[in-house]
């Protein structure tokens, strides 16, 4: 057992799900954004009678080298050296920064890199308890996203592990942009979002497929939406799927409009879980958004989320 393993859980049956104190901590305290929220999900995990499934694992911060893959050069420089003028830090928001910013969006990225390559290396579903930056573009960062770590991981997956095909299967409410347009003339991937055609962005870029959805769908019209999306998904055949699980399309949700219950949510889940272990597709979960008023509809959420994926994971063994 290696020192960054927090958890006592060793077999290959764990759900291996990557997770570090900065991802609440790197957040200054008076931004607008729910930083706690990372905090308070481990521990509910570590409350819960499933936790002895899961291994939580430290992530060690990503190398310059594996963000150029989806990255300008220019941009990622003038990130890791502080000197993003003041509009471009506007428009990721997460504002006011402090130094710590670096330290926990390497992290973070470094997270999703390790869970994706031990979901190639080992089969099953891994997870990051963070990220899902999909409004992270090539050459600037938007919406609380600074790196797109779902387009890095995608092309790392094939330039690295030799994976062949990648899909991004993206059931946040908000589109993932900056994941389509990274990825748009890449062929060895496939990009599919199910959104909210009213939200953010406002301005749509073009994914592969784009499933969008009429705003207050509501549970059964978002569920066909997932359907078809992840039919999209296996139909490509892919050796990885690439998760985006945010579960700001609840109904409480301060920044979603679908109107999706709980349960909902957690069909949607077990949906993608279900067809990807009857595929025997490595999965990576990529946490993704959750801003609900109180937060703990996002957080009983996202519980379900990582216990039922733990659950998951243990049946493909
Ligand atoms: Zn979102």
């Amino acid at each position: 057992m290696t020192s960054n393993e927090l958890s006592n859980a060793s077999a290959n049956q764990s759900f291996n799900l990557w997770y570090h104190p900065l991802y609440t901590d790197g957040i200054h305290v008076e931004a607008r954004f729910p930083r706690e929220r990372y905090q308070i999900l481990l521990n509910r995990l570590k409350d819960s009678e499933q936790f002895h499934m899961f291994a939580i694992r430290e992530p060690r911060q990503i190398s310059k080298d594996s963000l150029l893959l989806a990255h300008d050069a220019t941009y990622v420089e003038e990130f890791l050296e502080q000197k993003l003028s003041e509009k471009e830090m506007r428009r990721i928001g997460l504002t006011p920064w402090t130094p710590k910013m670096i330290e926990r969006t390497l992290c973070l990225t470094g997270g999703a890199l390790e869970a994706t390559i031990h979901a190639v290396n080992h089969g099953g579903i891994t997870g990051n308890m963070a990220g899902g930056t999909h409004h992270a573009h090539r050459d600037f960062g938007s919406g609380y996203c600074i790196f797109n770590d779902l387009a890095i991981c995608a092309m790392y997956a094939i330039e690295e592990l030799g994976v062949k095909r990648v899909a991004i299967l993206d059931l946040d409410v908000h589109q993932g942009d900056g994941t389509a347009t990274i990825l748009s003339n890449e062929a060895r991937t496939r990009t599919i979002s199910v959104h909210c055609s009213t939200n953010f962005p406002f301005r749509k870029s073009v994914s592969d497929f784009d499933l969008p959805v009429e705003p207050k769908a509501g549970d059964e019209l978002f569920m066909e939406k997932v359907r078809e999306a992840v039919e999209l998904c296996v139909d490509f055949q892919p050796e990885l799927v690439l998760y985006q699980a945010g579960v700001d399309g609840l109904e409480q949700d301060h920044l979603g409009k679908l109107c999706v219950s709980r349960k909902g949510m957690q069909e949607r889940n077990q949906y993608v879980f279900e067809k990807m272990l009857k595929n025997r597709i490595p999965t990576v979960i990529f946490m993704g958004g959750g801003y609900s008023k109180p937060i703990e509809h996002s957080l009983d959420s996202f519980y379900d989320l990582f216990i039922d994926a733990s659950i998951w994971n243990k049946r493909w063994s």
